[in-house]
């Protein structure tokens, strides 16, 4: 029976363990937390999923909240005409809706479920030392450790990164009491050029359904708010200032909001990143990284928590497809690619969300709030964000394709 050994019990390594336990492997997750510390932990992600996402997990039986997750059935997007109403305004349904489960309830369900279909679990923060030893007794080691520390052993990839600083200063806050949309749930995201964006959606928590804010900050600019704060009351208490002061008709919803925890808040920043896939170990050794570990997005377009899911899917075909062969560089390096091919689409029209709208984005958002049909274009676009590639991201096909939809 091959041995594959996965350090990081998150959306990747569960997800990919879980598929390759059933396909017969030895799989063993390394997690420097357990499913307890992860539950009682602070909240990591806003990781709204759709529908390609959840049907690979669904594939694997890991659907379980399916009945309990309110379903986040469209996209709506607005744009503030500086007067207190709204330049652009429009929303389209999902053809599939998407759903949020906070990562406090799924992991640690996950990781049982994991033991459950026969995985073993060790529960330690894995350094380089451990990496050797895993890479000696097993027959390929994959590094799906997120944001950790030994993401570091990778290598940026310069050619593939387009930013080496933070692109937006993030916050999320998980609430309970926001009014719901008058028309069908969405992730509501609002455009603030030039200060950044805010979008929230309803999901689950550990305590129930919930709604989340998130907040994207231009670095330096007023969403870029959050280092004075030292409380999750002060938390809260930002959050609303911002509606309040740039986003109304969003207030209107908040006007009866109370976190869901004090572990229900989070700030930070990071760099959109793209890793080489191989990291050499002082031994020679080679280990294979996946999901953020090896391409690192910003959150803008809620791309994360899908990409690690399309990225485990991928990687685990490409396993079961070697069969017995030696996991190798060269074979670590395909993997790479084979997701990759489909993975710089997603990269390159996020990093393109976090720059100055071009004109033509500008045309085709505005045109949306007369076109049902571009709207449901853009909104099932985050489903899969290739298709943006044949009218969004490129002036010429967004002229074709506007004149189409006109005639
Ligand atoms: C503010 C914010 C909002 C987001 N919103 C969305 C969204 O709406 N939609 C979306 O799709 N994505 C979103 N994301 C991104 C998404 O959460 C991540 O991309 C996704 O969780 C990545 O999955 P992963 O498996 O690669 O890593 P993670 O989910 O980060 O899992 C890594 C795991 O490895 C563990 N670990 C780390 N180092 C070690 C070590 N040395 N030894 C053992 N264990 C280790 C960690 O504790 C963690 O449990 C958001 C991210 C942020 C920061």
């Amino acid at each position: 029976m091959r041995k594959i050994t996965i350090i990081g019990a998150g959306q990747a390594g569960l997800q990919l363990g879980i598929g390759l336990l059933g396909h017969g492997y030895d799989v063993t997750v390394v997690s420097n937390r357990t499913g307890q510390q992860i539950r009682d932990g602070r909240v990591m992600s806003s990781q709204c999923m759709f529908g390609t996402a959840l049907g690979h997990e669904r594939n694997l039986g890991l659907n379980l909240w399916e009945a309990e997750c309110p379903p986040v059935e469209g996209i709506s997007f607005c744009v503030p005409d500086g007067a207190g109403g709204k330049a652009v305004d429009w929303s389209s349904r999902l053809d599939a809706s998407a759903r949020s489960v906070d990562q406090r309830v799924k992991m640690p369900a996950w990781l049982e479920e994991f033991e459950r279909r026969g995985g073993k679990v060790e529960l330690h923060d894995a350094g380089v030392d451990d990496l050797e030893l895993y890479a000696r007794e097993s027959d390929l080691v994959i590094v799906a450790a997120g944001k950790g520390e030994i993401a570091r052993l990778f290598e940026r990839d310069a050619e593939r990164s387009t930013f080496d600083a933070p692109q937006r200063a993030l916050a999320l806050t998980y609430v309970r009491g926001m009014k719901p949309r008058d028309e069908h749930s969405a992730v509501s995201f609002n455009l603030l050029p030039g200060i950044g964006e805010y979008f929230t959606f309803p999901a689950l928590t550990t305590t129930g359904a919930c709604d989340i804010m998130v907040f994207e900050g231009v670095p330096g600019g007023p969403l870029d708010c959050w280092q004075d704060v030292s409380s999750p009351e002060q938390h809260l208490e930002r959050s609303l200032e911002i509606v309040r002061r740039y986003l109304p008709w969003e207030a209107e919803r908040c006007t009866d909001l109370e976190l869901t925890d004090a572990n229900g808040v989070l700030a930070g920043r990071f760099p959109p990143t793209v890793r080489k896939p191989v990291g050499r170990l002082p031994s020679g050794a080679t280990v294979l990284g996946v999901a953020d570990v090896v391409l690192l997005n910003d959150p803008i377009t809620g791309q994360g928590s899908n990409n690690a899911s399309k990225c485990a899917a991928s990687y685990l075909s490409s396993i079961l497809e070697h069969g017995d062969r030696p996991f190798d560089t060269a074979f670590m390096q395909e993997t790479f690619e084979r997701y990759w091919d489909y993975a710089q689409y997603v990269a390159t029209w996020t990093n393109a969300l976090l720059g100055a709208p071009p004109e033509h984005v500008l045309k085709l958002l505005s045109a949306a709030s007369d076109s049902p049909r571009i709207a449901r274009r853009f909104a099932n676009g985050f489903d899969d964000p290739r298709d943006f590639f044949h009218w969004f991201m490129n002036p010429t096909a967004a002229e074709s394709y506007l004149a189409a939809v006109q005639a």
